[in-house]
């Protein structure tokens, strides 16, 4: 089948809420994936934070194939055995206490605004069920999350939101502390904002917020659906910020590719839920649980936490060197391990299609900002030949 047939097809049938790139991808191997005209390109992306260990690894296929012949699906009525596991797993490398596992990471938000609204309710006193976000802030589709995020394009024509919720500036502790009241139940934010612009906030601003929420009784709960499962050059990002939530949020990269979700508190806030306060079909099932146990197990075993901080950093240096060489297009290079964004003095869109044009997938968020979000597994020289395409666009590139 042509392309544009295909393309005409998908109009035909799917809703167009994606913006899709004109070409079909097939196939997909480490760092690589493959179109169907047989054109190759390195995956930069890495399906938005999610294909951490590259495509189809063969510890996460091949503990996938493994389960599907043993076990798919039986209700959360009965105890399955990788759940378990993985929820250990998890448990340990967070320092939190409790697991709830769903399929997203909008159903993970969703799991821990409820789980702050109940714990609230129930131990701290009725008429606490306010929760402070920021702006520019990205939690996810759902109608609890979209209200939780901090942008009036992902809330427009879905009016009334869910009640409760207000905007802070990110990375401004004054902005924040002067929202909070007697209402007030939670703080939700991502340690690094992605879909704002990859922003990395000081040091400094994220001890202050975990000690203003301890002195006032609040639940922070830290977003890490994209910032989590190694990338930022810890396993959590909070660890490199010093600091510790009492709920975090994971998805994205933590089910290789399979659609998993995990909100983990501590035993304080975890004692908000009892049998029956919140639920999933599908939630921590088999097959996804034994994909995230592969997906932690070979993070660990092959040290690509510390490959995404050295590569991360190098990415970052040679980045650098373009701000440098086209100061009057590129802003800064800025980010954290492998969570890295080049913002840019005009809008991206173009320079995303081109580089895809070269054979490289990259994307660009809040309009002016390129992000990179590679696979742990990346290379220096992957890094180079990227900026080294990166160059030759913006070199032939009339703005
Ligand atoms: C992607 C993302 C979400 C939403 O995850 P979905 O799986 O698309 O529901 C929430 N928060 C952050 C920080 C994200 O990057």
């Amino acid at each position: 089948m042509k392309n544009e047939q295909i393309m005409a097809e998908e109009k035909a049938c799917i809703f167009p809420t994606y913006s899709r790139f004109p070409f079909v991808i097939t196939k997909g191997k480490g760092m690589k994936v493959i179109d169907n005209n047989g054109k190759e390109y390195l995956d930069f992306l890495g399906g938005i934070a999610v294909d951490v260990l590259g495509h189809c690894h063969p510890k996460v296929t091949s503990a996938v194939r493994n389960q599907v012949n043993k076990l798919v699906h039986v209700s959360n009525l009965y105890y399955t055995i990788p759940q378990i596991k993985l929820a250990k797993l998890i448990c340990r490398l967070s320092g939190l206490n409790k697991c709830f596992f769903a399929n997203s990471g909008a159903e993970a938000n969703e799991a821990a605004i409820k789980l702050a609204r109940k714990y609230a309710k129930e131990k701290l006193g009725a008429g606490k069920y306010e929760i402070i976000t920021m702006k520019g802030s990205f939690h996810g589709r759902t109608m609890a999350t979209l209200s939780a995020t901090g942008q009036e394009k992902i809330q427009k024509g879905f009016e009334p939101l869910l009640e409760g919720f207000k905007y802070a500036e990110y990375g401004d502790f004054d902005s924040l502390k002067n929202l909070v009241s007697e209402q007030t139940c939670a703080v939700l934010l991502e340690p690094i904002q992605g879909e704002g612009g990859v922003k990395v906030p000081s040091v400094e601003y994220l001890k202050k917020v975990r000690e203003l929420c301890d002195e006032k009784n609040i639940v922070l709960i830290l977003d890490e659906i994209q910032s989590g499962i190694g990338r930022t050059g810890n396993f959590f990002a909070y660890e490199g910020f010093g600091i510790r939530p009492d709920i975090v949020t994971l998805a994205k990269g933590i089910g290789g590719g399979l659609p998993l979700g995990i909100m983990v508190a501590n035993d304080k806030v975890a004692s908000g839920f009892s049998a029956g306060s919140h639920g999933s079909t599908f939630g921590g099932g088999p097959v996804v649980c034994v994909a995230g146990l592969a997906v932690l197990e070979t993070i660990i075993k092959d040290k690509l936490i510390k490959n995404a901080s050295e590569t991360g950093a190098y990415f970052i240096e040679k980045l650098k060197e373009l701000v440098v060489k086209y100061s009057s297009i590129v802003k800064e290079a800025r980010g954290m391990g492998l969570m890295i964004g080049l913002e840019l003095t005009v809008q991206g869109k173009e320079l995303v299609v081109k580089m895809a044009e070269k054979g490289f997938l990259i994307n660009c968020t809040a309009e002016k900002v390129l992000r990179f979000l590679p696979p742990l597994i990346v290379t220096r020289r992957q890094i180079d030949r990227l900026v080294s395409a990166l160059d030759e666009v913006l070199s032939s590139t009339r703005f």
